[in-house]
């Protein structure tokens, strides 16, 4: 039986951060393959009714570049183009309905847990089948959101779904590494006309300055 991991996100941009921390739990969970799916329109980001994503075309091009050449990285864009906002839920049952055989392990960054409780049909994500789990990646939250940590995000998933799940989510915490990178930080750098070429491959960085994606507010574009 084969093992895909589900990695999702905005992926805007796609950055180290995301690739090596999907390397290494592939690695750690030996698993075949990761399909990376990038969302159409992040339910969890949104602010009020708006998300200010980049265009699904730019985020999903810049996504295919940086897994060109990863041997057993496959972009999967079906959730951006599905009407609507886009839920895991939905995209679990998709898989496995397609993929009878396969073992799908969903990995959720530890920022996504404070919030876990709050997405779409999280019982049916929960479900324990023997042919779906999850797998907890760490990570630093220094620029992000200093007030979350792992433990805090576990306790949060203790209040809301119950010390059974989080003791399960505490058990599926990978050793990954801790990269200290984020989208927020690539797309402020860019608007900052700093360099970001060790934050996300060479390829993605031509993206950005060919397509002048995050320009500096303010500036038209040309
Ligand atoms: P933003 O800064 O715009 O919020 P992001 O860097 O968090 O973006 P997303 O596309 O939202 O990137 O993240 C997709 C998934 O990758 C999420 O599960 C997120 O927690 C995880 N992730 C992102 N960056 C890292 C990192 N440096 N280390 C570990 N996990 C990460």
């Amino acid at each position: 039986m084969s093992h895909t991991l589900l990695y999702g996100g905005t992926f805007d941009p796609i950055h180290h951060g995301h690739l090596i921390v999907c390397q290494r739990a592939r690695e750690l969970l030996v698993a075949d393959e990761v399909l990376l799916i990038p969302a159409s329109v992040s339910p969890h980001k949104m602010v009020g009714h708006v998300k200010s994503a980049t265009p699904a075309a730019h985020r999903l091009a810049m996504l295919r570049l940086a897994v060109e050449n990863i041997p057993h990285f496959t972009v999967d864009p079906r959730e951006l183009f599905r009407a609507g906002p886009s839920y895991t839920a939905d995209t679990l049952d998709e898989l496995r309905r397609e993929h009878p055989n396969t073992r799908f392990t969903l990995l959720l960054g530890a920022d996504q847990l404070p919030k876990f409780h709050t997405w779409v049909r999280v019982q049916d994500i929960l479900a324990p089948t023997p042919l779906r789990d999850i797998a907890i990646l760490g990570r630093p939250f220094g620029d992000k959101d200093p007030t979350i940590t792992l433990s805090s995000g576990l306790a949060a998933v203790r209040e809301h779904l119950g010390p059974d799940v989080a003791a399960r989510f505490e058990e599926a915490v990978l050793p990954t590494p801790l990269i200290e990178i984020s989208a927020t930080d690539v797309r402020n750098r860019v608007r900052e006309h700093l360099p970001i070429h060790y934050l996300v491959p060479p390829a993605v960085e031509a993206y950005i300055r060919t397509h002048d994606l995050y320009p500096t507010p303010g500036r038209a574009k040309g």
